[in-house]
């Protein structure tokens, strides 16, 4: 890489010799010129000397370095040997302007290595002029820029993906907000303005119990990361939840400087995931609870009892005569009673019961906290509800069997003494209780 190249004559002006020592010695002369050459040879910004034709007189080592070109090949030469071709017109149009105006030139550049390669440069063309003012040589200073322009570009990058991904919010390591996105300002209501500078409490929804957000610590501070279900509220005050995700991002040294948290809303997501267990749970006949819902309830409700000594009661009911009613107006029709029978049912009761279609033409209800005078009262109204409505195949009418929890009671125990209860009240002559 030593590439001896003879310092050219003539080509610095005679300010610039002022700053040499002149002191007449030419000893010291040779000797002070060495040293400004090795300077510029050895320069870290790659330097080069051109005649007013734009001419190559001189590149230094870096010049050489940068370019991929020996100092054969660049002397003698204009700078189009390096040109990209991607650098515009009017960046070159000013250049020159700039210059023959006798003034430095300041600017960015996308030259071509020898390899082919693009790059980056930032350069400083200083016009050199001789006594009479006229200019004689450019010197041009340059620096590859290309690793800050990579940067940059991939600045830009990311700033893109963070403007148009998920909502994010970053805040510092005592968790106030610096930055959040548009998807975040469009879930929340808030702006950034309104959020920068406070922490994520202000979106507290009363939903989570402190251990909720110990356990999200926890896993922040060990793991470094958190991802879960959390209830938030927005700024018009309604309460959404999201799935979120909150990374802790750390120093070189292991201690936290922000964390980033980013989430998307999952309100129509468990709207859905609801309807589901809503359609797995129901009768798809009458709309009531079906047996599932129902055997899952009576549980409950025993194990409530238990625990709690609360008393409920349960019924169990069925159409009586009902083949008739089928053989009559047909199965079409019988489908329509069964429908409107609950319908019937359901206006008489409370939200805490649970009604279900048990199978066929068989219902079973489910009465919590309610003692025997209470069920005893309903189940006579239902009886005589359904007797006097106007159903689509006339008349009909039920029997009910009653039972009420006792202690030491399962579920299997309700279900038997029910059924007993419906035959002797179909033995009796039905249409009774
Ligand atoms: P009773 O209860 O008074 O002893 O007489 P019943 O005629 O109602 O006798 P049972 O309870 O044994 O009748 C069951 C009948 O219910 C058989 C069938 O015709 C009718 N059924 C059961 N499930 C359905 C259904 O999903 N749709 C219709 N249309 N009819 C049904
Ligand atoms: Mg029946
Ligand atoms: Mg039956």
């Amino acid at each position: 890489m030593t590439q001896q190249h003879e310092f050219p004559e003539g080509d610095a002006s005679p300010d610039a010799w002022d700053h040499i020592d002149a002191s007449g010695s030419p000893g010291t002369l040779v000797q002070s010129l060495k040293h400004f050459y090795t300077a510029v040879e050895h320069s870290p910004m790659a330097t080069a000397i051109t005649d007013p034709s734009g001419r190559l007189l001189y590149v230094n080592l870096r010049f050489v370095d940068i370019t991929g070109y020996s100092r054969d090949e660049l002397i003698g030469k204009t700078c189009s040997l390096i040109k990209s071709g991607k650098t515009s017109p009017e960046t070159y149009r000013e250049l020159w302007q700039t210059l023959k105006a006798g003034n430095i030139w300041r600017g960015e550049m996308l030259n071509r290595r020898k390899c082919g390669e693009e790059y980056w440069e930032y350069e400083v063309i200083t016009p050199i002029k001789d006594e009479h003012d006229k200019v004689i040589s450019f010197i041009t200073v340059k620096e590859d820029i290309s690793e800050r322009k990579r940067q940059e570009e991939e600045l830009r990058l990311l700033a893109t993906a963070f403007e148009t991904g998920q909502a994010t919010l970053i805040a510092n390591a005592e968790m106030r907000i610096e930055r959040v996105n548009q998807a975040f300002v469009n879930i929340t209501g808030y702006t950034a303005d309104e959020v920068v500078g406070h922490t994520p409490r202000m979106f507290k929804s009363g939903r989570h119990d402190a251990s909720f957000y110990a356990g999200l610590w926890q896993s922040l501070t060990v793991k470094g990361h958190w991802q879960g279900e959390i209830w938030n509220r927005n700024k018009r005050g309604e309460i959404y939840p999201v799935w979120q995700s909150i990374t802790a991002v750390k120093g070189e040294s292991g201690e936290v400087r922000h964390y980033v948290s980013v989430f998307h809303n999952i309100a129509e997501r468990k709207q859905v995931e609801q309807a589901l267990v809503h359609e797995a749970s129901r009768d798809h006949l009458t709309g009531a609870a079906n047996r599932r819902a129902f055997d899952r309830s009576l549980i409950t409700a025993v194990r409530l009892a238990e625990k709690e000594g609360g008393e409920f009661a349960m019924m169990l009911f069925d159409i009586d005569h009902f083949k008739a009613v089928n053989d009559t107006h047909g199965h079409d029709v019988g489908d329509a009673v069964l429908f409107a029978l609950t319908d019937c049912v359901q206006r008489r009761l409370r939200k805490t019961d649970l009604l279900a279609r048990w199978g066929g033409e068989e219902f079973t209800l489910l009465l919590s906290g309610t003692p025997l005078n209470g069920a005893l009262q309903l189940a006579e109204r239902l009886r005589s509800d359904v007797a006097s409505a106007e159903l689509p195949g006339g008349a009909i009418t039920i029997s009910i069997g009653l039972t009420l929890y006792q202690p030491g009671d399962t579920a299997r125990d309700l279900l038997m003494r029910a059924d007993r209860a419906l035959y002797r009240a179909k033995q009796g002559g039905r249409n009774r209780v």
